[in-house]
C-alpha cells in the first residue's frame, strides 16, 4: 500500500484545490515558516478521521475551513482527499485504488467517503486499524509525541506497543463483546 496522492481544497492555508503526488522513495516538503508544510500533514491526519480540533492547533473542527486572507474570501467548506495504491490489497477493499474523502462545512456538516461512496467515521477507522494508519498509530509522529511516549504510564505505553503490533483490533473487539 502506498499514498499515491493527496487532494486538499479550503483546508487551512490551502484555499485552491492543491494535488500532491507522491513519487517512489522519501518525499521531503521544504518550505519557509508558515508556508503551510504542516498543515499538509494535517490534511492527512484529518482525512483518516482525527477527531481533536486541538491536535490540529485549532480551537473548534470549523478552524480547519480556510478562514480568509487579504486577496481571498473564506470559504464555506473543508475537503480532502488521500489516494491509496491498493493494488496489493493490503486495505480490506476491493478497489486497487482506495480514495478516503472527508469534508466538513462551517454549518457543522461532516461527510466522509470511500471511493466516492458516502460512509461513516467509523468505516474509515475499520478500513485503517491495524494497518499502521489507524487511530493513535504511530505512523505519524508530531513533535511533542516522543517525550509523550516515554512520558506515559505503562497501561498508556501498553496501549501503545498493541497498537504497533496490529492486535489492539482485538482487544477492542474483546472489549465490545464483552460489554454486551
Ligand atoms: P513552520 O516552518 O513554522 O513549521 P509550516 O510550513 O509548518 O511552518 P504551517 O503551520 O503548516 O506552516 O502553516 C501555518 C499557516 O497556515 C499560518 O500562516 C496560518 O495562518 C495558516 N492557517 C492555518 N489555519 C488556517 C485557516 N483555517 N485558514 C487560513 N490559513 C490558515
Ligand atoms: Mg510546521
Amino acid at each position: 500500500m502506498k499514498l499515491k496522492s493527496i487532494q486538499i481544497a479550503g483546508f487551512k492555508s490551502f484555499a485552491n484545490k492543491t494535488n500532491i503526488d507522491f513519487q517512489n522513495g522519501f518525499t521531503g516538503i521544504v518550505g519557509p515558516n508558515g508556508s503551510g508544510k504542516s498543515n499538509v500533514i494535517e490534511a492527512v491526519r484529518w482525512a483518516l478521521g482525527e477527531q481533536s480540533a486541538k491536535s490540529l492547533r485549532g480551537k473548534k473542527m470549523k478552524d480547519v475551513i480556510f478562514s480568509g486572507s487579504k486577496d481571498q474570501h473564506p470559504l464555506n467548506r473543508a475537503e480532502v482527499s488521500l489516494i491509496f495504491d491498493n493494488t496489493s490489497h493490503f486495505l480490506e477493499s476491493d478497489y486497487s485504488e482506495v480514495k478516503v474523502t472527508r469534508k466538513y462545512y462551517r454549518s457543522g456538516e461532516s461527510i466522509y467517503s470511500i471511493n466516492d461512496h458516502e460512509c461513516l467515521l467509523r468505516d474509515i477507522h475499520n478500513l485503517f486499524m491495524d494497518t499502521g494508519l489507524g487511530e493513535g498509530s504511530l505512523s505519524i509522529i508530531s513533535q511533542g509525541n516522543v517525550d509523550d511516549i516515554l512520558d506515559d504510564d505503562v497501561q498508556k505505553r501498553r496501549t501503545i506497543i498493541e497498537t504497533a503490533a496490529g492486535v489492539y483490533h482485538y482487544k477492542k473487539q474483546k472489549n465490545e463483546s464483552e460489554k454486551k
